[in-house]
């Protein structure tokens, strides 16, 4: 079994054909980052037209590295929910093209699913596991008890911890620190972290009274936001976009505050799963993916909650936590293999911007704590 997948629900233009064994034969991808550094977020019309841009070399690169001819291809898998409308629709439609012309079933993906998948390309981890998705767009925990069967344990109320970062690192003008102008907020955050003082600034975790595995960053984006403008007054004379001495204690406070608080609610989910024998006592699996989870510090603090809890951690290598197309390949192939979502006939099908990821028992998680 061979799969085309195509990657478009956000700002990289991604696609990679992998077979049923996780070999990847051929990948691509072009990263909008740069253009969306530059005007300080995502423009969605931006992103659709760079998307339309590149799709057709992209999935050509793909399919030409992988020495595959498109007539071998088992089926094409394409992310259609959820993400930003303008870039879903760039990748559907140019699917759909595909899959008609070439006449191959259509397997359409939901990007977390598909990044909660991933994992299993590289190492042979049986359902169920946990998985917590930390991203610019994403928080969520979830056990995974087969390939399109999840429970939602929690998710973020508000904003991602990856779009926090950003946002805090762009009030602390990192792009202009020499050691980080080419990072990632979060990147740089944790780069920054290294040379300041966690417990210089009092920074307090969210929702330290709600006993669920909900999530929440934008109180502590504004509260930390707010202390960076005390901050500024205090450092008088200060030139606009200059950094502030004490832009390291406070990298290291925000990445010290959302690691914490990440723990503590992955902690609560092993517990919940354990009590109710969703997980294995003695050998439960916890992975971790997302841009976030490649923060060396965030991912440390875990480390205590799995092996208090007896859990063994795993997280795919960067360049597989973040969007690509491999992991959209991969889940076509295991829906392949599982028999389930992999359609005939493409008629009626869309895109959804908005689509939670399996069945939610947030509340439930709350009630047993
Ligand atoms: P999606 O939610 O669809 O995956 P995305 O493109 O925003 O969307 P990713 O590409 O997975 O998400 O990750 C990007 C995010 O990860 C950015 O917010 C970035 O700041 C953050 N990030 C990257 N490296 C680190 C790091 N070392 N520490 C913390 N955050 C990081
Ligand atoms: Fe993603």
């Amino acid at each position: 079994k061979l799969v085309l997948g195509i990657e478009t629900s956000c700002d990289d233009t991604a696609a990679a054909v992998v077979d049923e064994t996780g070999n990847v034969l051929g990948e691509a991808i072009h990263s909008q980052t740069e253009v969306h550094l530059k005007t300080g977020g995502i423009v969605p019309p931006v992103a659709q037209q760079l998307h339309r841009e590149n799709i057709q070399r992209i999935v050509q690169e793909a399919v030409s590295a992988s020495k595959v001819s498109p007539s071998e291809l088992s089926a094409i898998a394409t992310t259609i929910k959820p993400g930003l409308a303008l870039s879903l629709g760039v990748g559907l439609s140019f699917s759909l093209q595909l899959v008609h012309q070439l006449k191959k079933p259509f397997i359409p993906i939901h990007h977390m699913e598909a990044h909660a998948l991933t994992i299993r390309l590289l190492n042979k981890v049986e359902f169920p596991f946990l998985v917590l998705l930390i991203s610019g767009g994403h928080c969520l925990l979830a056990l995974v008890r087969g390939v399109s069967d999840f429970l939602l344990l929690g998710k973020s109320l508000d904003i991602a911890p990856g779009d926090m970062l950003d946002k805090v690192a762009r009030r602390l003008s990192l792009i202009k620190h020499p050691e980080c102008s080419t990072m990632s907020g979060g990147k740089a955050i944790e780069h920054l972290a290294k040379q300041g003082n966690k417990l210089h600034f009092d920074i307090k975790p969210p929702m330290q009274r709600a006993k669920n595995c909900d999530f929440s960053f934008s109180g502590l984006q504004h509260h930390v936001i707010d202390k960076i403008i005390m901050q500024k007054e205090k450092e008088e004379g200060i030139q606009k976009g200059q950094i502030l001495s004490s832009a390291a204690h406070i990298a290291a406070a925000v990445q010290h505050t959302i690691a914490c608080h990440i723990a503590k609610r992955t902690h609560r989910a092993i517990l919940f799963c354990k009590q109710r024998h969703l997980l294995s006592q003695s050998n439960a699996v916890l992975v971790v993916s997302g841009g976030v989870a490649s923060n060396l510090y965030i991912r440390k603090a875990l480390e205590i909650v799995t092996n208090a809890t007896q859990c063994t951690l795993l997280c795919p290598p960067p360049r597989l936590c973040t969007d690509n197309g491999i992991m959209i390949a991969w889940n076509g192939i295991e829906r392949l293999r599982a028999g389930v979502g992999v359609l005939h006939n493409t008629e009626g099908i869309r895109y959804e911007p908005k689509c939670p990821l399996g069945v939610d028992i947030s509340e439930e998680v709350g009630e047993a704590a």
